[in-house]
């Protein structure tokens, strides 16, 4: 439920993004990045694709060059209408080609293309198109000046920097900006979004980078994410993930769902560690019923299905959930909607879930 993100949240002015809008009272939204060859325009395609239908709200392509403003616009050509974000790193022409193909979004950090005259270029180019840009700052690639006076990529670096980097746009009166300041260390990311959240209203975009893989790459990311969150900062996220680009997606849902803050609606599952107590062979049983809802296509109901393993605390659970079971041996009873329905067969658990659910 987002009110309870709202009535935290830190105030930070919308930014729209393509159909997204970003920051004020707006859902969270979820980004990813594509890891394909910007210019193999087919792969690139399928992959948004791939992340759109994970959930992904924002997708990021990384344009190497002029020509890769062409990705983009074949890509909208496509009939695709999630928001997608140019990364660009030095080259302000490309940037300029990139507005002109109708992206929605730039990441870019002005002190990083030279002049003045570029930067009054690409906030000229942004604003005639009403195209936000994204200030993105990473540990791993701090101004020298600033890794000299602080000597090491500490918060407060990374917040001056950001700060530093949307005062080159503030001079051409552009202030439809988002800011990152994502480090490897979970404690720096949060440290530098309290900087950012306390000295301006821009939009906040959260991520822990380079964070890794499997389950560590996951909880890294969810601590920093998690923790930035909880103190009421953050109105865009990416999880970053050594992983197939959808599973970012699906990482970030989990994050925001275990908050209880995620807008889009989901299927939650309450499922108990098991004990000495229990009585049903739990775990696998919790599987094959996340297997078998996605099967059935059932993760965007706004239910919550509680699988406990015993009669002793399962009940408890069980009651407060939308449906759910108390495992006896070789049997469960089911609950509904608070109340006991009957006593089932362990081989009818999950199809007669799946039946309930579906008809909910
Ligand atoms: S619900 Fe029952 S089986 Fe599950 S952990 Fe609690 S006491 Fe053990």
């Amino acid at each position: 439920m987002l009110d309870r993100y709202n009535a935290i949240r830190r105030a930070a002015r919308e930014v729209t993004v393509g159909r997204v809008k970003i920051g004020g009272k707006h859902p969270i939204a979820v980004q990813s990045m594509t890891n394909t060859d910007t210019l193999d325009v087919g792969a690139t395609l399928r992959q948004v694709q791939a992340l759109e239908a994970a959930g992904c709200d924002v997708v990021r392509i990384t344009a190497p060059s002029v020509e890769a403003a062409k990705t983009f616009a074949a890509i909208k050509e496509a009939g695709v209408h999630i928001p997608l974000v140019a990364d660009i790193h030095f080259d302000y022409r490309t940037a300029l080609e990139c507005a002109a193909a109708g992206v929605d979004k730039i990441r870019i950090n002005p002190g990083n293309i030279g002049d003045e005259l570029r930067v009054r270029a690409v906030a000229d180019a942004c604003r005639a198109k009403n195209i936000p840009i994204r200030i993105g700052v990473n540990g791993g690639s701090l101004e020298k000046e600033i890794l000299a006076k602080y000597g090491a990529p500490t918060a407060e670096a990374l917040a001056e920097s950001a700060l530093y980097h949307a005062s080159l746009l503030e001079k051409y009166d552009f202030c439809d900006i988002v800011l990152s300041v994502k480090s490897s260390d979970p404690l720096a990311m949060v440290g530098a979004n309290k900087i950012l959240a306390g000295a301006c209203d821009y939009p906040i975009h959260i991520g822990v980078t380079e964070a890794g893989g499997g389950n560590a790459g996951l909880v890294k990311g969810a601590v920093g994410i998690g923790g930035s969150l909880l103190l009421g900062i953050g109105d865009t996220v990416r999880v970053s993930l050594t992983e197939n680009p959808p599973e970012e997606v699906r990482a970030a849902r989990d994050i925001l769902s275990a908050l209880d803050i995620d807008a889009r609606p989901r299927l939650s599952i309450v499922a108990c560690p098991t004990c000495g107590r229990t009585k049903i062979d739990l775990i696998p049983l919790v599987k094959a019923f996340e297997a078998a809802a996605q099967e059935a296509n059932m993760m965007d109901k706004p239910l919550k299905v509680a699988l406990m393993g015993c009669a002793v605390n399962g009940p408890g659970e069980a009651r407060e959930a939308d449906i759910g079971i108390a495992g006896g041996v070789h049997e469960a009873l089911l609950f509904k909607k608070g109340e006991i329905v009957e006593k089932i067969r362990e081989d009818d658990i999950i199809p007669r879930l799946i039946a309930e659910i579906q008809q909910m």
